[in-house]
């Protein structure tokens, strides 16, 4: 039974499909009303390349966007998460967290994008906050109107995703509008929220220098963003695209030098914020 499948995986690059398939649409509409049920791509531990310290993430299933480098995207589906009541889920964050405060580490919540399924995202969240462990969020910002500020407010960190500063491409690379995404920084910077801007680098497709210092010089306006990460695109996730029988329009692109993340690096850092 899917209800039974284990959170755990090795990655989030293990591919996941149709585990909650089983689930009727009503009680799937129900669960993201309630968020009393979330559906998970899976937990991973350990991880220290998903927020400070060592953290447990949940991925979460479920995405509005359709990034064209997307590199998870049977996470775009949320029934082809595993169903999780919200109850299991924090179970299973509680066995973590002692070791979780011991190494300065916490909670991250990712996905597919977390507020597909904002109900659950944020009694999870506020679970995991009660626990005494330092939350993240990672998220495109697209929903980030759904969360009120009480519920901001107990995610400690929040990893924003920042594509492109031009609409036009933003629209083009995602299918979505940027403006959501920039509304919700707006927003998390008039709480004083903490951010992180995570950019992910891809050759040909978002390494313009002026629209990458657009973006660098919007952050650097927000006073909250504590560091940028930039992601050198890659190809882990191609194979999840052929599998899904998904036109994947980057097979061909190679991932970014050393030099070329240097330099966007730098581009960033221009405008006054730590990147790396
Ligand atoms: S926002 Fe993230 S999960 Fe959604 S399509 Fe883009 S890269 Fe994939």
């Amino acid at each position: 039974m899917a209800a039974e499948t284990p959170l755990g995986a090795a990655s989030p690059f293990d591919m996941r499909v149709g585990l909650g398939a089983d689930i009727p649409e009503r009680t799937v509409r129900e669960a993201l009303a309630s968020g009393d049920m979330g559906f998970l791509h899976s937990y991973t531990t350990g991880s220290t390349v998903d927020g400070p310290g060592v953290r447990v993430v949940a991925w979460t299933t479920g995405c509005m966007w359709r990034c064209r480098y997307c590199h998870n995207p049977d996470t775009w589906t949320v029934t082809n998460g595993i169903p999780v009541s919200l109850v299991r889920a924090a179970d299973e964050l509680r066995k973590y967290r002692h070791g979780l405060q011991a190494m300065a580490g916490g909670f991250t919540l990712s996905g597919g994008e977390p507020l597909m399924q904002h109900r659950f995202a944020a009694r999870l969240l506020a679970a995991a906050r009660g626990m005494g462990i330092h939350t993240t969020m990672e998220t495109n910002g697209h929903y980030g109107d759904r969360l009120s500020d009480d519920e901001i407010r107990t995610i400690d960190l929040v990893m924003l995703g920042l594509k492109t500063w031009d609409p036009a491409r933003h629209r083009d690379l995602t299918g979505r509008d940027v403006g959501p995404t920039l509304e919700f920084a707006r927003r998390l910077a008039g709480l004083r929220r903490p951010m992180w801007i995570r950019f992910v680098l891809v050759p040909g497709l978002t390494d313009d220098p002026d629209d990458m210092a657009r973006s660098a010089a919007f952050a650097a306006s927000l006073g909250t963003v504590e560091r940028v990460e930039v992601l050198p695109f890659h190809q882990m996730g191609k194979f999840k695209w052929e599998r899904l029988g998904l036109a994947y329009a980057l097979s061909e692109v190679e991932p970014p030098t050393a030099e070329q993340t240097e330099r966007a690096c730098a581009v960033w850092r221009a405008a006054g914020l730590y990147a790396s």
